[in-house]
Parts: C-alpha cells; structure tokens; sequence
C-alpha cells in the first residue's frame, strides 16, 4: 500500500471523532509528518484533553484555536500556522469539523439551515481561501508530478447523505440542513478542483461511512478507527483522476 508522504498537515475539529483519530494515525504512522497542526475550537479545554496528551508525547504535534463559523479565527490560524512553517508550505488541509441536526422539512428553521451551512460549507470554502497560499507553495517547492495528498491537497471531509442521486436511500433520516450543506461542500469541493488544479492542488471530498461517533452515535456501522484506516489508505493512491470526486472510505467513487 502506497504510503501518505505529506510533511505538512493542518485538521479542522481535531479534538474528538474521526478527526482526532486522523491525527493518532498520523502520528503513529510509518512516515509521520514534521508537522500536523490539529485545530479546535477550544485546545484549552476539557474536551481537548486527548488532543493535549497527545501534544505533550509529541512535538510535531501543535494545535491551534480554530472555529471554522468565525471568519476572524480562520485568518488568525492561517497566521499561526504560517509562522511555524517558517517559509515551507502545507501539503495537507483536511476539513473535518462538521454539525449535524436532526430536523425535518416539517421542523427545519432559517437559523438552523445557516448555522449548519456556515460550519459545513462556508467554513471549508474559506479554510481553503485562507490557506491557499501555503498550499500553493507547497505545490511549488514539490517535486512530484501530477496531483497528490503528498504534494498538495484539500480534503473535503463529506457524506453520501449529500449526494442527490443517494437520497432516497438513506431518506428514512431527513436530516435536511446537513444533507443541504454537504451537497453545497460537494459543489464546492468541484469547484475547488476546476480552479485550484492549475496551481498543483487535488481537491477532493471524502465519506467516512457511518461511523462511531458522537455525531454517528454507537449504532454506526464501522468503528472510528477502521473509517480512519480506510481514509489514510485511500489518500496515497489519489491523483488527478479523482480530484473533483466525492469517494468513499474504502476508494470507491459515489455519484453526485
Ligand atoms: P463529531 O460530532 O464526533 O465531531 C465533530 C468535530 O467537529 C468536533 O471536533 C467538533 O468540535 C468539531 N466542530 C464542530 N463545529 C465546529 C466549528 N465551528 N469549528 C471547529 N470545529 C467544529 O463528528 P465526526 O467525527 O463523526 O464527524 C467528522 C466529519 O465527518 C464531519 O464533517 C461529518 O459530517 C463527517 N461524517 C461523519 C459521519 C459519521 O457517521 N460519524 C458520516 C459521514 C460524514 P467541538 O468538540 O468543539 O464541538
């Protein structure tokens, strides 16, 4: 199995779930990067003592305040993160943090379509904006031809339920503002790919499966470390060919 060789890697919502995981497996892996920047929105608090442990045990490990609904953090982040890199750039953005509501058509509200949309679409669109240049130049300063997580990628953390042509499959849970923001992150996610491939960078968005989370609660299908598995063997094997896709954790490709 090819191996993930990005040096450089920043996670939003880090602190629990399948980003946190992310970022065990990363560190634990056979070549780990020289830098993984986990973010969450609060680093100082309880439910990022995991997170803390982790940093302690290793020091290419620096988290960072980030709340991906506030415009200011990002751009804040995006500093931080750039004066540690102290003129390299970033391989590697994975945007993991996301909401999720159970509402219907009938219970849905304006408030709760926005702020879901806010953390699940607009938060990714300007991660990626804020980022853009470290990507770029770590796209430049790679060798490597072609597109590639190792060289330099945005991954889009997303889900079938935000494929139109999938919904009438799992429509037995509504959940409308999360499956109308996950199918705006897949747009954006194409969009992303049409304009930032020129640059170098593969854009591409990834279903985890229903997994064990508190978002995919206990009765999940795969446990968060075989999803999580699954993800870091598929982002190796990903090129050109895949950049605009939405693909599943096992590498298969889902319709739009
Ligand atoms: P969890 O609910 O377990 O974790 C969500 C993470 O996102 C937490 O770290 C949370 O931080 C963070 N987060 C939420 N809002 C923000 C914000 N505004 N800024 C920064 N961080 C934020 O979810 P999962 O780990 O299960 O989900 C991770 C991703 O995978 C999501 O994008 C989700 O949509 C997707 N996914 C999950 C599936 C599943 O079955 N679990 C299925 C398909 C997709 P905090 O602790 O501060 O709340």
């Amino acid at each position: 199995m090819a191996a993930l060789r990005a040096r450089t890697v920043l996670l939003t919502g880090s602190n629990r779930g399948i980003g946190l995981e992310l970022v065990k497996q990363l560190l634990g892996g056979p070549r780990p990067p020289a830098w993984i920047f986990a973010t969450c929105r609060d680093p100082e608090g309880p439910r990022a003592q995991e997170l803390r442990d982790l940093a302690s045990r290793h020091p290419n490990l620096v988290l960072v305040k980030l709340d991906v609904a506030n415009p200011s953090a990002i751009a804040d982040a995006a500093k931080i993160v750039e004066g540690k890199l102290n003129g390299a750039g970033l391989n590697l953005l994975i945007n993991n943090a996301g909401i999720y509501a159970q509402v219907s058509l009938e219970t849905v509200d304006s408030e709760e379509m926005i702020r879901t949309y806010r953390t699940n679409a607009v938060g990714p669109l300007l991660m990626a904006q804020a980022f853009l240049p470290l990507l770029k130049k770590a796209a430049r300063n790679s060798t490597e031809k072609g597109l590639s997580c190792s060289k330099a990628a945005i991954i889009n953390i997303s889900t079938v339920m935000g494929s139109i042509e999938k919904t009438s499959e799992s429509f037995f849970k509504p959940v409308i503002s999360y499956r109308c923001s996950k199918a705006a992150l897949n747009m954006l996610t194409k969009c992303q790919a049409l304009t930032y491939g020129e640059a170098g960078i593969l854009c591409v968005a990834l279903h985890p499966g229903w997994v064990k989370t508190d978002m995919g609660t206990q009765e999940a299908d795969l446990t968060v470390d075989t999803s999580v598995r699954g993800l870091l063997s598929v982002l190796p094997v990903l090129s050109e060919k895949h950049s605009g896709n939405l693909l599943n954790w096992e590498g298969k490709v889902i319709p739009w």
